[in-house]
């Protein structure tokens, strides 16, 4: 396959698939020692990546390789866990030279981008840096799946799974409402549903099934709304009863802290303080600055708390606020040696997806050949980190499946939004609606 440009990435709107939506064309004009195909997908019940893998090793292959020579790395590696066997055998006599594997544990979170560039290269990324600062570029499969398509990016593949008759990995155009994703799973098989966006322990509670996916929706688990999972994201938008209860009930065991990631990475953050610091506080807020490094995990809430407590909102609560005040803490150095207790403290799966409640739900999401056939599709003009792309179109004109719709102003960092079908415009707002 030729090689791309960035410029022609740009032009096809490729963005982080598995993520925030990163623009790919900015990551991609920096220079690295190493690029990593982060196939590692720790999330419970999740398999796209490794699905996308294996039905389609050589583009992967050659999105990365086109990825590798963009940033100038002298290697690129693929991070997948050791589990997979046969997508591995796969993958192994494909690789050009200068690409290995990496072959990673069964737990969590081993896809998080500080672990991963850790287990890869046994380097440390600094407290609120990003891998470029140890001389690595990580991008995910999909991601590198849309590079070697050389086209833009229209369709979206993810994983539903949970509470559905056949959990699947599905492609579907970019737009396309839950309601019909989770249909193609056979829809729900309990009477009042919700989904967890992106997944269980790093994704969002959705009661409205109207919503679309986007370029980075990378899956859908569907449970009742009375699963324990469900109720702990509605408790947790409640933040003052999650600092209330917190405040009282926490009785700083600094369990949350012992299996925090980052913390066994050495970086200065333990959630047990974010949580004493509650008490400190007439006004019910957490104040301990090391919660800026915190990841977002929810393995302090979702695994360690014997008290059932929220420690990872309370972290989060706080870092947001720290982050809309500008505040910065600049360290250095590393106090601790991963090697020590990272190991032994990570997470398996299997055990996370009993505590989470998760047991009784098939685990596998083969990917289905066919995709949907869309009559409406709306296509927020926000879908990746930056600015929300300007529409380029009104109401009432025709597109084809492909056009530009909206795009990013001169100089602003955004994303190409192209029509995921071919049809008429019928509204043009936060999001542009298209019809058939
Ligand atoms: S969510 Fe909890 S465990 Fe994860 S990084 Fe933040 S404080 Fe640490
Ligand atoms: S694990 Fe729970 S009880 Fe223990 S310190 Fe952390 S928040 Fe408090």
């Amino acid at each position: 396959m030729p090689q791309a440009s960035v410029e022609q990435i740009q032009s096809w709107g490729v963005v982080g698939a598995g993520g925030a939506g990163f623009p790919s064309h900015v990551k991609f004009r920096a220079k690295a020692e190493v690029i990593i195909l982060n196939a590692a997908e720790c999330e419970p019940l999740l398999h796209k990546d490794k699905e996308l893998l294996r039905a389609s090793p050589d583009e992967v292959i050659s999105g990365l390789s086109q990825a590798r020579q963009l940033v100038g790395a002298r290697e690129a590696v693929i991070g997948i866990k050791g589990k997979y066997h046969d997508v591995i055998e796969l993958l192994r006599p494909k690789l050009p030279e200068g690409m290995r594997i990496v072959e990673l544990a069964d737990s969590y979170p081993t896809g998080d981008e500080f672990i991963l560039v850790y287990d890869v290269t046994k380097r440390i990324i600094p407290p609120g840096k990003i891998p470029l600062a140890v001389g690595a570029v990580v991008t995910n499969v999909e991601t590198a799946l849309n590079v070697a398509r050389a086209r833009p990016v229209t369709e979206k593949f993810l994983t539903v799974a949970g509470a559905v008759a056949e959990p699947v990995t599905i492609r579907v155009p970019v737009g396309v409402t839950f309601r019909e994703v989770i249909g193609m799973a056979g829809g729900p098989t309990v009477d009042d549903p919700v989904a967890l966006v992106g997944g269980v322990m790093m994704g969002r509670l959705s009661t409205d099934f109207s919503e679309v996916v986007t370029k980075t929706t990378g899956g859908l688990i569907v449970l009742p709304k009375d699963h324990r999972l469900a109720q702990r994201y509605m408790l947790g938008a409640n933040w003052k009863a999650t600092a209330r209860i917190g405040a009282s009930a926490c009785d700083q065991c600094s369990f949350c802290t012992e299996f925090c990631p980052r913390y066994l990475l050495g970086h200065p953050i333990e959630p047990h303080k974010a949580m004493r610091s509650l008490g400190y506080s007439m006004v019910g807020e957490a104040n301990v600055i090391g919660t800026l490094f915190c990841c977002e995990c929810n393995l302090c809430t979702m695994m360690a708390c014997p008290e059932d407590l929220d420690p990872s909102k309370v972290c989060v609560q706080n870092k947001r606020r720290l982050m809309s005040e500008g505040r910065k803490w600049e360290v250095e150095a590393v106090a601790t040696r991963p090697e020590l207790h990272l190991d032994n403290r990570r997470v398996p799966i299997g055990r996370l997806i009993r505590k989470l409640g998760l047991a009784d739900f098939k685990n596998k999401g083969p990917l289905l050949e066919a995709s949907l056939m869309a009559k409406r599709v709306k296509l927020p003009l926000k879908q990746h980190v930056g600015a929300p792309a300007g529409a380029v179109v009104k109401v009432g004109d025709a597109v084809k499946c492909g056009d530009v719709i909206a795009k990013p102003a001169e100089n602003q960092l955004g994303a190409v939004i192209h029509a995921s079908i071919s049809g008429r415009v019928k509204e043009v707002s936060d999001a542009i609606v298209i019809e058939a």
